[in-house]
């Protein structure tokens, strides 16, 4: 159909499934663009962050988030994970917010909401813009309100893992804000309203109509994949869950590491399982382990590797450690134990919806063998 109209950049094809990801997250814009990289820069951008200013990100999450507050001039400053969800430690953000600080960016990782009440709170205190990076949870909802719709934008990614893959890059930006979505279809196509007269500074950030045809074909069906990690995650956490030394996380214990630790230390634990909040609808873009000891998540690595069964670390290294943050201010690298633990302890393995039960039987076999 594509092919066939000739129109390869923006028209019908990206329209529709603009209005197709609108209707999905309960948003009144959304705008279709090149990655979820993209999707955060362009908030930045339109929300007019830039050099002097500092953003709160989460340090336990994937480079873009941070990479695209740099990329605008300004200071990202890194905030604590919670052992439990994964998500940035509202408290520990609250910590970190100084007279510079202009925007706030939960990620809702793995595919479980950050604490949205406590985020938008904080925002409210400080008058703080929000963008809510949702690349791994379109579809996912905090208290029956999808991610993406709560702050200011929300930004979400077509990248092949993501549950929503698309057939090569791609990403999304929303926003409630009909001023904000004016300003960002703007930049998105170098800032021109009429063609070749130019008022700010915008980009190229367009999606692809061929991208935009293929991931509308997989719309339909995304309910459908959505249930199947969510069976998936349902039998990993019956099974695994009566092997030895396997606890599942307690959401009492969130933003707590202190009470955490000591109640594995008193359960004996070796793998902590993720567990999903009542308030929060998880799409699982990730089932992560927690493996407890030192080197004991690398052996654990080895020994899938060995019985060739897929799985990644996400994420072995923080944003506060890496070598291109080195030069942001010490005071934005503080406070990240919690944070630096995950990076020694997570590992996930296959959640996907086409999984077989004889494949998700052989992933429960191959820990039991692990903790045998
Ligand atoms: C994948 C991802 C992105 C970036 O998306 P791309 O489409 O790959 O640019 C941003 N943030 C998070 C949390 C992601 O997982």
């Amino acid at each position: 159909r594509v092919f066939r109209s000739g129109q390869f950049i923006m028209g019908p094809e990206v329209t529709q499934l603009e209005s197709a990801i609108a209707e999905l997250t309960a948003t009144k814009h959304a705008i279709g663009v090149s990655s979820g990289t993209d999707a955060i820069l362009l908030a930045l951008m339109a929300l007019g962050i830039g050099p002097g200013d500092e953003v709160l990100v989460p340090t336990f999450t994937f480079f873009a988030t941070a990479g695209c507050v740099s990329r605008v001039g300004a200071t990202p400053v890194f905030v604590d994970a919670c052992p439990i969800c994964f998500n940035l430690d509202v408290n520990d953000a609250r910590l970190k917010v100084t007279s510079r600080t202009k925007a706030i960016i939960p990620v809702h990782l793995f595919g479980q909401s950050a604490d949205m009440d406590a985020v938008m709170a904080l925002a409210a205190e400080h008058g703080l813009h929000v963008i809510e990076d949702g690349a791994q949870s379109i579809g996912a909802a905090y208290k029956g309100r999808p991610c993406g719709s709560i702050g200011h934008f929300g930004t979400y990614s077509f990248f092949p893992s993501k549950n929503l893959g698309g057939f090569g890059d791609g990403g999304a930006l929303v926003t409630q804000d009909d001023a904000l979505a004016d300003r960002a279809r703007l930049l998105r196509t170098h800032a021109s309203k009429r063609k070749y007269y130019h008022h700010f500074v915008g980009g190229n950030f367009r999606l692809d109509p061929l991208q935009a045809a293929m991931i509308a074909v997989k719309m339909p069906r995304y309910a459908a994949y959505t249930a199947a990690r969510q069976a998936n995650a349902d039998y990993y956490l019956a099974e695994l869950s009566q092997l030895p030394g396997v606890v599942q996380a307690d959401p009492a214990h969130c933003k707590c590491a202190a009470a955490q630790n000591a109640a594995l230390a008193a359960a004996d634990a070796r793998i902590v399982l993720p567990v999903a909040y009542p308030h929060n609808t998880h799409i699982w873009n990730q089932f992560t382990l927690r493996v407890l000891g030192t080197g004991q998540r690398d052996a654990l690595r080895d020994h899938l590797n060995a019985a060739k069964i897929g799985c990644e670390i996400y994420y072995p290294v923080t944003m506060d450690q890496q070598k291109c943050f080195a030069d942001t201010p010490a005071s934005s690298r503080i406070g990240c134990e919690v944070a630096h633990q995950l990076a020694a302890e997570v590992i996930s393995i296959p959640i996907y919806p086409e999984l077989t039960a004889d494949q998700k039987a052989e992933v429960v076999a191959a820990l039991a063998s692990f903790l045998a």
